[in-house]
């Protein structure tokens, strides 16, 4: 069994899940249930992860991950809704004025 993913969003993690077994890759989740239990564990331990457990699609699984992951980020300019300014579609925050977008 292999780690491929973790994130503390858990809609993330079984967004993630989903895409791998639509893919016909065997997986597992740990920690599903870890957000009832925060404050009782290590926060270490309750991030949700994503195992595969069939070491020959490790990267197949990853490449589907990358370019899922790669997919979600922001790529395009945006305007700032409180300034105007223009920002680079890398950032998530204004420049200029620091609000988020
Ligand atoms: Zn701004």
């Amino acid at each position: 069994m292999i780690k491929v993913f973790e994130d503390f969003n858990f809609s993330r993690v079984g967004q993630m899940q989903s895409l791998l077994e639509a893919h016909g890759i065997r997986t597992f989740l740990k920690n599903e249930f870890g957000s009832s239990v925060v404050g009782e564990l290590p926060f270490v331990e309750v991030i949700p992860q994503l195992f595969v457990l069939e070491e020959k699609d490790l990267g197949h699984a990853k490449e589907l991950l990358s370019a899922e992951i790669a997919a979600s980020q922001p790529g395009e300019d945006w305007t700032c809704s409180a300034c105007g300014a223009e920002v680079d579609g890398h950032f998530a925050q204004c420049w200029k004025c620091g609000k988020a977008l």
